[in-house]
């Protein structure tokens, strides 16, 4: 018999689960020719959510958990149950309910089938901002243009993969984690399928404009060193003007003579250059940080404890 696992990533989720499980046990008893697991990842929840977790799994021994120690952040929660599922293919749900758990059926009858990465992709956006939109989009634009994979827009993490994406997915262990551009960096034979996204059912949903920045920084940092050519390009070209300006008002000097002026002149120079300078600069910071983050070469998590059974260290 095949297995599926499902992956749920929880954090703050207690009212949430409650909603979740009974779709999920639903979609299980739907489909009786597979054998199942449930691989919740509690990723530092401060709320009761592994109280709950572990009155389901008392309940249901299909039921797995991970706790993390702290909070790491969704992208390396699901590093985590990446590490932990034993299934021939994996399921990557929100613990929301923003993704419906009635198109797994689907996705798996797509996987039968062949294909190793089974993809939804959002109808629409939902209730957002126009500019969270905008800024959205143009995003994907900056990723789409300068990486030679495609880095899909309105394609989440909810999606089927196969045993070997998930050991190609576990084996890309950086530290600083866009795994929305992993999928496509992987490769595989890809099928995508359309859903409605609908609203969160309970608690709230975590992302502010700081960390979508911070996230579309990772994105673009991790998958592209097109800023740095951008900032060799943009500094060949202010060189190459300030050359020819330089002749110019050398022989300018020497022929015409120069009187005491230029006020103007000198301190439009000076921003312009000061600040092409910073920029740079902050953009070979990025890369930079981003080295030293990787060399410490620290665990991605911690777990502190596996299914009710405390461990001791566990690299991840
Ligand atoms: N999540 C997580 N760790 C975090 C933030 C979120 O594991 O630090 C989980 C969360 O419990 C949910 C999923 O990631 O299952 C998506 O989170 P959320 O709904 O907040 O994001 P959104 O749907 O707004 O993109
Ligand atoms: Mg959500």
């Amino acid at each position: 018999m095949k297995k599926i696992s499902i992956l749920i990533p929880c954090y703050n989720e207690e009212k949430s689960l409650p909603l979740l499980y009974p779709e999920l046990l639903k979609l299980m008893e739907s489909m009786p020719a597979y054998e199942w697991e449930l691989m919740f990842v509690n990723d530092g929840s401060r709320d009761d959510t592994l109280q709950v977790l572990k009155q389901l799994r008392e309940k249901d021994p299909r039921v797995n958990y991970v706790d993390l120690s702290r909070n790491f952040g969704k992208e390396n929660a699901m590093l985590a149950g990446f590490d932990h599922v034993t299934g021939d293919c994996m399921v990557i749900i929100d613990a929301d309910l923003q993704h419906p758990p009635t198109l797994i059926s689907e996705m798996v009858k797509w996987w039968e089938q062949g294909y190793d990465d089974v993809y939804a992709k959002r109808k629409s956006r939902g209730k957002e901002s126009w500019l969270r939109k905008r800024l959205s989009l143009g995003f994907y634009k900056i990723l789409q243009s300068s990486s030679r994979f495609d880095v899909l827009q309105n394609v989440g993490d909810f999606r089927l993969l196969d045993r070997c994406c998930v050991n190609a997915l576990k084996s890309l262990r950086e530290s600083e984690r866009y795994t929305k551009g992993m999928y496509s960096w992987i490769g595989f034979k890809k099928k995508e399928l359309l859903f409605e996204q609908g609203d969160r059912v309970a608690g709230e949903s975590s992302w502010s404009y700081r960390q979508l920045f911070s996230f579309a920084i990772d994105g673009i940092t991790s998958f592209t060193t097109l800023p740095l050519r951008i900032s060799t390009v943009v500094g060949f070209i202010v060189s190459l003007c300030a050359f020819l300006y330089m002749v110019y008002v050398f022989f300018k000097a020497v022929i015409v003579g120069e009187p005491v002026q230029g006020y103007p002149t000198l301190v439009i120079l000076i921003l312009f250059l000061g600040g092409i300078q910073l920029l740079s600069l902050g953009i070979i910071g990025e890369y930079i940080g981003r080295i030293y983050n990787e060399t410490k070469n620290r665990p991605d998590y911690i777990v502190r404890e596996i299914n009710g059974q405390r461990q001791q260290h566990e690299k991840g």
